[in-house]
């Protein structure tokens, strides 16, 4: 009897070290998982340190508290989404190009501003294409740029050269 008293109680001890430990393990892991959740989510390192002493100091609570307050989102996705609007407004900086002098609204392919006949762009020599003041080469038929030579006759009138107005009507 007394062997068999001994055998149950180092079963119970056993059982129970196995659920203290099992707790023990759950609790490391839920506190764990919420300093990786907030490392995610949170950019501010003193927060993140906040939010993980919580998850660890209040075990098992503190994770369910962190949930509530939480940042919505990750922060990869935010960042994704700065950098998804940054570029439409790019794209929609590009469509809503103007003229210089009268802030007119232009197409991109306007060689002069219709409204205020500024001179945008020069065209090409061979295909009449506009070209971008940087470009060396017609992208559209490879003829090589010439420089224009409207700034000289503007300084042998001695005028300022922008804005130039009328140069195309007269
Ligand atoms: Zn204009
Ligand atoms: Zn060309």
């Amino acid at each position: 009897m007394p062997i068999a008293q001994s055998v149950d109680s180092v079963d119970l001890t056993l059982l129970r070290n196995l659920g203290i430990a099992f707790v023990v393990i759950l609790w490391l892991a839920t506190a764990f998982w919420t300093f990786k959740d907030a490392r995610r989510r949170i950019a501010d390192p003193w927060l993140v340190a906040l939010a993980s002493l919580l998850g660890l100091v209040v075990p098992f609570l503190g994770p369910v508290i962190y949930m509530f307050f939480r940042p919505p989102e990750y922060l990869q996705d935010v960042h994704e989404r700065d950098l998804e609007i940054k570029a439409m407004e790019q794209r929609l900086a590009e469509l809503d190009q103007r003229c210089p002098v009268c802030r007119a609204r232009v197409e991109p392919h306007y060689l002069v501003c219709p409204v205020c006949t500024t001179r945008l762009k020069q065209a090409c020599d061979s295909c009449g294409q506009p070209l971008d003041a940087l470009w060396q080469v017609c992208p559209h038929c490879a003829t090589p740029v010439r420089l224009e030579l409207a700034p000289l006759e503007d300084f042998t009138r001695g005028l300022p050269a922008p804005p130039r107005r009328r140069e195309i009507s007269e």
